[in-house]
C-alpha cells in the first residue's frame, strides 16, 4: 500500500498540501474529493513525484520509502513513475502513431517487451476498453471519451501497481463520459488499484472503497465510501448535495 505520512507542499508560501497522512490500500479504489484549490491535483501528482513536496514520508510498499525533505535519486523517480500510472488526458495520445503502436511504445521501448507479446497484450486492453476496432486508426480519428480510453488503456499497458487519474472525464460530454466511467468500473471490479480524483459523485459512490474528502490542503475527511456518503457532518453533506 501507499502510505502518506505529514506531507507538506506549499507554493508561494501558501500550503497547498497542509500535514496530510492518509493510506491508499492496495487492489482498491480511494476516491478523492473536494473544492477546487484544494489540493487535490497536488496531492495525486505528489504520488508520481510530478510535484515535491517539502516534507513528509512517502511509503511505497516494501519498495520505497522516501523521506520528501532529503534529495530523491533519478532511479526511484523512473522506478516510481512506472509503480504509478497517471492517465494523462487522451489529448496526450502520439498524433503520428496508430492507436495500437500509442499503446505498444511504452512496453516495447521502456520494459523492452517484445513486439508480438506487446502487440498481443494492447489488443486484449483495446478490447477491455471497447475499442479492438479503432487499433488502426490514428487518434484525430477519435473522440474526445475514445482518446481517454486508449489513454486508459495505455496506462494499463505498462502495469503500473497503482492508476492515478485527475477528472477523467472533466473535459468529456455526459454521453462520452459515460463510456470511460464504464470502463473505469470494470477495470476498478478487476481489483485494479486505483486513486480518482473526480467531481462525478454518483460514480465515486459506485467505484470508491475509501473516499478522502480535502479542504485548503487538509484531509477533512478519510474512511469508508459508506459512511461518507451517510455522514452527519453538515460540511461534507452540503458539499456532496452541491456536487450531485
Ligand atoms: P485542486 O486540484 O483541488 O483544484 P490544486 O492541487 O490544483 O487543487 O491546487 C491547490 C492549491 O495550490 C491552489 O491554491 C493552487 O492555486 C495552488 N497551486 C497548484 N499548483 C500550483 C503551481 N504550479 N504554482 C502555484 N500555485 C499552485
Ligand atoms: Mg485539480
Amino acid at each position: 500500500m501507499i502510505r502518506l505520512t505529514n506531507v507538506n507542499k506549499t507554493f508561494d508560501k501558501k500550503p497547498a498540501l497542509n500535514q496530510i497522512s492518509t493510506e491508499f490500500p492496495e487492489n482498491k479504489v480511494t476516491v478523492i474529493v473536494g473544492p477546487s484549490g484544494s489540493g487535490k491535483s497536488t496531492l495525486l501528482r505528489s504520488l508520481n513525484l510530478l510535484e515535491r513536496p517539502e516534507s513528509g514520508q512517502y511509503q511505497f510498499n516494501h519498495d520505497f520509502d522516501i523521506d520528501f525533505s532529503k534529495p530523491i535519486s533519478d532511479k526511484t523517480i523512473l522506478k516510481l513513475r512506472q509503480k504509478t500510472g497517471m492517465v494523462f488526458q487522451g489529448y496526450n495520445l502520439f498524433a503520428h502513431l496508430t492507436i495500437i503502436k500509442n499503446i505498444m511504445e511504452g512496453p516495447v521501448k521502456v520494459l523492452h517487451q517484445n513486439k508480438n507479446e506487446a502487440r498481443k497484450n494492447a489488443l486484449a486492453l483495446l478490447d477491455k476498453v471497447g475499442l479492438k476496432d479503432k487499433a488502426n486508426v490514428y487518434p484525430s480519428n477519435l473522440s474526445g471519451g475514445q482518446a481517454q480510453r486508449v489513454a486508459i488503456a495505455r496506462s494499463l499497458a505498462m502495469a503500473p501497481e497503482y492508476i492515478l487519474l485527475d477528472e477523467p472525464t472533466s473535459a468529456l460530454d455526459p454521453e462520452l463520459e459515460l463510456g470511460v466511467l464504464k470502463v473505469l468500473l470494470q477495470i476498478a471490479k478487476e481489483q485494479q488499484s486505483m486513486i480518482i480524483v473526480t467531481h462525478n459523485m454518483a460514480f465515486a459512490q459506485q467505484v470508491a472503497d475509501k473516499m478522502i474528502f480535502l479542504e485548503d490542503g487538509q484531509i477533512k475527511f478519510d474512511g469508508s465510501a459508506h459512511d461518507f456518503f451517510t455522514t452527519n457532518n453538515q460540511r461534507i453533506a452540503d458539499f456532496i448535495s452541491a456536487m450531485t
